[in-house]
């Protein structure tokens, strides 16, 4: 079932991702050679309390870190840890802040420096298709059409649209209905109405789609090792448009290495 959400709700919502957003830029300013990732995780919890927030992801389903890290062929709910990131490494940086009851969900993939070409290529398409995705997030369209649209863009580059997680309604909950898919048929799938607030999170892999999850129960991987890009916004839909609900901007201020080739 698909809770709408009121201008009230949408309003806390768009606070929470304030919190959110500045909390990835803490994060993004400490993303070098030889930090650990475990620290990006003490900083964004940190940050998030400090501002009245709670790290959604902490505790939840047993999940034991703020951050979701994921480094190279990880595509998502990798731990924090000692990995100590190193040049060429991406890295997947995903959080949700809890705030006034609402939640929020963004994610961002970092190329540290000495990335080769062919990844950067792989992390400007997969962030220009979560854009594809936005820009069909209207009311009228169906949530197929956003998956067709992040489909359709990446797989004439050979990657892999990995199928066994997707997007979703956010609010109260985490994760809330409907299910948002990166692939999908133009025209099918649940209608998009004013009221509903989304995430859009294209995991998008070098090759194959397939993913294994590691014995720790939540890290996924790519099933060839190949590296995976992840990028995630919250959409709130309204009569009369669709608005970005999270924000990259503060990270991408943040972040030393300018890496992002702006294509569209
Ligand atoms: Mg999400
Ligand atoms: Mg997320």
């Amino acid at each position: 079932m698909v809770h709408l959400k009121s201008a009230e709700e949408v309003q806390i919502i768009k606070e929470s991702a304030q919190i959110l957003g500045r909390t990835h830029a803490e994060v993004a300013k400490l993303i070098k050679p030889g930090v650990k990732t475990q620290r990006l995780d003490e900083v964004a919890e940190q940050y998030i309390r400090d501002h009245q927030g709670i790290p959604s992801f902490k505790n939840y389903g047993g999940f034991p870190a703020s951050l979701c890290i994921s480094v190279n062929e990880v595509v998502v709910h990798g731990f924090p840890s000692g990995y100590e990131l190193k040049e060429g490494d991406v890295i997947s940086v995903d959080c949700g802040v809890q705030y006034k009851g609402y939640h929020s969900d963004s994610a961002y993939t970092y190329p540290l420096e000495g990335v080769n070409e062919e990844i950067l290529l792989l992390l400007n398409r997969t962030l220009d298709s979560l854009y594809l995705g936005i820009d069909q997030a209207k009311a009228g369209n169906r949530i197929g059409d956003v998956g067709f649209a992040i489909q359709n863009y990446v797989e004439q580059f050979g990657y892999g649209v990995v199928r066994e997680l997707v997007g979703h309604g956010v609010g109260k909950k985490l994760h809330e209905d409907p299910e948002v898919p990166n692939y999908g048929k133009r025209g099918k799938g649940v209608k998009i109405v004013p009221g509903m607030v989304f995430a859009i999170e294209p995991m998008i892999n070098m090759g194959t789609k397939n993913v294994v999850q590691e014995r720790d129960g939540w890290t996924i991987r790519t099933k060839d090792r190949k590296p995976s890009a992840h990028f995630e916004h919250m959409v709130g839909v309204y009569e009369d448009g669709t608005e970005v609900l999270t924000t990259h901007e503060f990270l991408e201020e943040a972040y030393l290495y300018k890496w992002r080739n702006k294509s569209r």
